[in-house]
């Protein structure tokens, strides 16, 4: 078997699928050299369906109160040092109101697994931002939920649904979260979200604890077969009040190496530059987007609440990861040859004609 990084690059461009084995070794010959070959790959791909442009979207964190107790993360249900908030829908739609005058036109409504978001309480908000606004795009990001209740939020109005698959292998997924999680529902709700006919975004920490080469391997498969119309990845970061406290921390690097490859495997594939990238490595959103990421998601949450949204230490909340820091993302954008625009930033399925 060839396995040089050409070798895959071509079979990519041609194929857009690699054997297990193939991702495996790709993972394991992660080193500055090839990632410079991947990422000028990527940045070619992406440009020949965004061209230069980034899009936007409004991360609106409604709450963090969470029933779920993921190891990693710092809004678990068991984080008693966790200051809890859940936005009213008041504070939310302001929020909204707010994105939309700065020229946002996708809200990102994400938080923990709270049963105070009913489905009534959501549909009455979705529907209030559709009423409102019907050009801009509503994202949902509050973890697993019913069939039924995806087909009313779709019914709604909802038009995307983010949920990380965080690993497809099941024995790694049982080391990240306790036993009444499981892959199996989480791969339920994914296949549901895309029937029901939501956008649906998948995706997993890179560098989180146990993590391997088999696992990131899976996960690549997975990506190339969901064929998701967005992929969140973002380096884990330890939190200091979670089992995890102690693991180190993903590599800010490792991460755009990932994101170069999964520009390359799903081409039209809308793929954010996250803030867990910026927060471990200064210019780390940049970096991102050299590598092939085409999406921000700037800070629209209320300044009184986004510390308290502490998913890990250190989290980045001010300058431009928040939303009123836009003009500071557009220069900081420009300067690496890339343009913030204000679109609701769909995916595209074919290269540009020019
Ligand atoms: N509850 C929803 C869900 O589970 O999809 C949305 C909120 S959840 C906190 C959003 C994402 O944050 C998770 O999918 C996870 O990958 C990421 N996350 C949580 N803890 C993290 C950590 N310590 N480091 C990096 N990312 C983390």
């Amino acid at each position: 078997m060839r396995n040089d990084i050409y070798y895959f690059i071509d079979k990519l461009r041609s194929e857009h699928s690699l054997t297990l084995q193939e991702y495996k070794i790709i993972a394991e010959s992660f080193n500055e050299a090839n990632a410079e070959i991947f990422r000028e790959a990527a940045d070619k791909k992406r440009r020949a369906y965004y061209g230069n442009k980034i899009f936007i979207r409004g991360l609106i964190e409604i709450g963090n109160i969470c029933k779920n107790d993921c190891y990693y993360c710092g809004i678990r249900r068991s984080n008693t040092n966790a200051e809890r908030y859940r936005l009213t829908e008041e504070e939310i739609l302001s929020c909204v109101d707010k994105g939309y005058e700065l020229g946002f036109m996708t809200f990102v409504l994400q938080g923990g697994e709270d049963s105070a978001f009913s489905d009534e309480t959501l549909t009455e908000i979705i529907k209030y931002i559709k009423g409102k606004y019907p050009e801009v795009a509503v994202t949902i990001s509050l973890g697993e939920r019913s069939r039924e209740s995806y087909l009313k939020l779709k019914e709604a109005g909802a038009d995307r649904y983010l949920l990380r698959h965080e690993t497809a292998d099941s024995n790694h997924y049982a080391k990240l979260h306790p036993p009444e999680l499981s892959l199996e529902n989480r791969m339920r709700c994914l296949k549901e979200l895309k029937e029901i006919g939501f956008y649906v975004g998948c995706g997993f920490m890179v560098g989180s604890p146990y993590q391997t080469s088999e696992t990131i391997a899976k996960d690549l498969k997975f990506i190339e077969e969901l064929k998701p119309e967005m992929c969140g990845i973002g380096p884990f970061i330890s939190q200091k009040d979670t089992p995890f406290k102690n693991m180190p921390n993903g590599s800010a690097d490792f991460t755009c190496y990932l994101l170069s490859i999964i520009r390359l495997i799903h081409p039209p594939v809308l793929l954010p530059s996250t803030t867990a990238l910026g927060t471990l490595e200064k210019n780390g959103r940049e970096k991102g987007i050299l590598a092939g990421a085409n999406v921000i998601m700037p800070n629209l949450s209320p300044a009184a609440v986004r510390k308290k949204y502490a998913l890990y230490d250190k989290k980045l909340c001010t300058g431009s990861e928040a939303a009123e820091g836009l003009a500071e993302l557009k220069g900081s954008m420009a300067a690496i040859g890339y343009e913030i625009v204000t679109d609701r930033g769909d995916i595209k399925l074919s290269e540009r004609e020019e």
